[in-house]
């Protein structure tokens, strides 16, 4: 069909690799022990050797459906051939409207859908429609953008802004003015080995106050949360603190903003976190498994009201045309909307989110079945997600995961780790054997870790 060099010829020889810098890799030493896939379809990837890996990750949270999915893969071929490109500046194609009304119609109360082409762009571009919001309202005073310490909202400026990962923020200089951060959730004394959320920690909700309080409420503009932080190590919210958060957030006119990039299209179990935890937010960002990770491509979806207070502001101004002055080259891109289009047909007719309710219990049990296992300290988990942290290795933090997740790999099951802690987030297309085989694989290798 082609030349393309995915196949056990290809020369993974440290050299050959040297070009590519990879993201979020120690180049140097990845490049000496390369783990390359070269293809997938299910469960599994292969790799370039030719062993079958059981995919525990979704790729990375994205491919809820499963790999290489035939509805998908066929629609990208055919839109692809047919309509390669087409601008979203002051033209359109159906593509795009249709996927914003699918989307827009799996919520209850949001009307709206801005198109991006990543998690991190879906952040920034949150951040600034909850900025030109207020403006638009006439509260240009709300100018400040609240956080929380250990949340993960992407690599734009804006995203590592409000972002509170410490790595990801501290060679990066003064980033953004006027950021703040609440604290973060976890507490490892008191909700080691919850199943679901934490009862304990609703009123770490009431550090917002004392942010509001210090800064004045009037003068912020949002707030953003993952409601469950998966890149920091899957913390679940405690009961009660996403309400409180919502609660607050209304009584100072401030906007909520959840980024949902990870937990949005049946990761819990429903299609978005609102839906499991039953909190709405001003703003959602989304991402991976809207296309199920087959083509880049993120979002915004609005409450209602949100575009409306744009719309109203255009009216008012005789001399603007332009609702929003904000995007992106490939916003809405033709072959990314059909992928999305084919990903959410894909989840509906396979029943995908029912599914990953149904098997809810059954990961849980299997994941904290692991409680006693060797330098095991926590396990959480809710929907198809868990975590289990691992204590580190005195003055090596990371190395005891990262020692699991190859060694994993070598016996065929694809874990993630951040840090000492294990994430796994399997597609929803997951049987039991297969749930089985990642925690047994798990346990095998701690067992046997120093
Ligand atoms: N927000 C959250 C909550 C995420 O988990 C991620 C990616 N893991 C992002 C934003 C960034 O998404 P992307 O890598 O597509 O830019």
């Amino acid at each position: 069909m082609s030349d393309l060099p995915l196949n056990k010829d290809f020369d993974r020889s440290p050299n050959n690799l040297d070009a590519f810098w990879m993201p979020y890799t120690w180049n140097r030493k990845f490049k000496k022990e390369p783990l390359l896939l070269t293809s997938a379809k299910g469960m599994h990837y292969t790799t370039i050797e030719g062993n079958e890996v059981l995919d525990g990750t979704a790729g990375l949270w994205c491919c809820n459906a499963g790999h290489s999915c035939e509805r998908i893969t066929r629609a990208v071929q055919e839109t692809v051939a047919k309509l390669d490109f087409a601008p979203t500046f002051q033209l359109g194609h159906p593509l795009a409207f249709e996927l914003a009304s699918r989307v827009t119609s799996m919520l209850d109360g949001y009307d709206h859908m801005f198109f991006t082409n990543s998690g991190s762009e879906a952040v920034d571009s949150a951040l600034k429609i909850a900025l030109a919001y207020h403006r638009a309202r006439g509260e240009g005073q709300r100018t400040r953008l609240i956080g929380r310490e250990r949340g993960y909202h992407g690599t734009g400026f804006g995203g590592i802004s409000v972002g509170g990962i410490v790595k990801n923020r501290n060679v990066f200089g003064t980033l953004l003015a006027g950021v703040d951060h609440m604290r973060h959730t976890h507490d490892l004394e008191k909700q080691a080995y919850t199943v679901g959320q934490p009862e304990w920690g609703a009123h770490l909700a009431e550090d917002l106050e004392r942010i509001c309080a210090l800064h004045d409420g009037s003068t912020i503009a949002a707030v953003i949360v993952e409601p469950m932080a998966g890149s920091t190590g899957v913390l679940m919210p405690p009961k009660g603190y996403l309400e409180k958060l919502r609660t607050i957030c209304d009584k100072h006119g401030i906007l909520l903003i959840f980024d949902e990039v990870i937990t949005g299209f049946g990761r819990l179990g429903t299609p978005f976190a609102v839906d499991k935890f039953g909190v709405k937010p001003d703003l959602i960002t989304c991402a991976k498994g809207l296309t199920n990770g087959t083509i880049p491509m993120g979002g915004v979806i609005c409450r209602e009201g949100i575009y409306d207070a744009f719309e109203q502001a255009a009216d008012k101004d005789p001399n603007s045309s332009i609702e929003l002055f904000h995007g992106y080259t490939y916003s809405g891109h033709p072959v990314a909307a059909a992928a999305g289009l084919a990903t959410l047909e894909t989840y509906k007719e396979e029943g995908l989110f029912e599914r990953a309710q149904g098997l809810e219990s059954y990961w849980g049990n299997a994941a904290h079945a692991l409680k006693g296992t060797r330098h095991v300290v926590d396990i959480r988990s809710l929907g198809l997600i868990g975590a289990i942290e691992l204590e580190p290795r005195p003055g090596a933090a990371g190395q005891r995961a990262y020692e699991a997740f190859r060694k994993c790999f070598e016996k065929g099951v694809l874990i993630r780790t951040t840090g000492d802690i294990i994430a796994l987030s399997p597609p929803l297309i997951i049987e039991k054997g297969q749930i089985d085989q990642i925690f047994e694989t798990i346990q095998n290798v701690l067992n046997d870790l120093d």
